[in-house]
């Protein structure tokens, strides 16, 4: 008998107990189902719309699921050579946000800021802005070059960061086409800020 087939888990270290663990698709190496969850609950979401078509991926430290559990070629196509795309910025011992799209290769953005789900009366401008992610992410415009939305977590529970962005060959005609549908950058860029 040999204990040499015995596999550690990636994230944490511990001990896996042979046939009952799952695998780190971004490391390409043995992962618990715990490492596994809770890498899941704070990933980013990287959502992709073109001509009516909507993909959604979850991008964390140690998995990327799209919604067959793949890690789709729209991905793979942005991130360049490493998969281990998912990025933390640090503002202070206590605070900090996600920061994955410096990671992404060929893309412009076009805005970026914060939303939240929870605006008060000073924050009207992020229920525009929610309502604008709504629309688009109901396939309301059949957006004509492929356009990005990168969520991300923040250190405030309520807030969360975002990215509004397109390849950079695109970037002239989606700026266009933004004007012409009624959401110019200029607007985007204040709803975010
Ligand atoms: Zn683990």
């Amino acid at each position: 008998m040999t204990t040499e087939t015995q596999q550690k888990c990636v994230g944490c270290d511990s001990i896996l107990d042979e046939d009952d663990y799952t695998y780190s698709n971004v490391q390409d190496k043995p992962l618990c189902y715990g490492c596994e969850e809770s890498d899941l609950q704070g990933a980013s979401t990287l959502v992709k719309v073109h001509g009516g078509e909507i993909d959604r991926v979850r991008i964390g430290d140690y998995v990327i699921y799209d919604e067959d559990a793949e890690i789709p070629d729209f991905l793979t196509k942005i991130a360049g050579d490493s998969l281990d795309v998912r990025k933390w910025t640090k503002t202070d011992a206590w605070r900090g946000h996600g920061s994955t799209i410096e990671n992404f290769k060929g893309v412009k953005v076009l805005a970026s800021g914060w939303t939240t789900g929870w605006a008060d009366e000073y924050h009207q401008r992020k229920i525009k802005f929610n309502n604008f992610l709504n629309e688009i992410g109901e396939g309301e415009y059949a957006t004509p070059f492929p356009i990005y939305v990168l969520l991300e977590q923040t250190s405030n529970v309520f807030s969360q960061g975002v990215d509004f962005f397109t390849e950079e060959r695109y970037e002239s005609q989606v700026t266009e086409w933004l004007e012409e549908i009624g959401y110019p950058v200029s607007v985007l860029k204040e709803w975010l800020s």
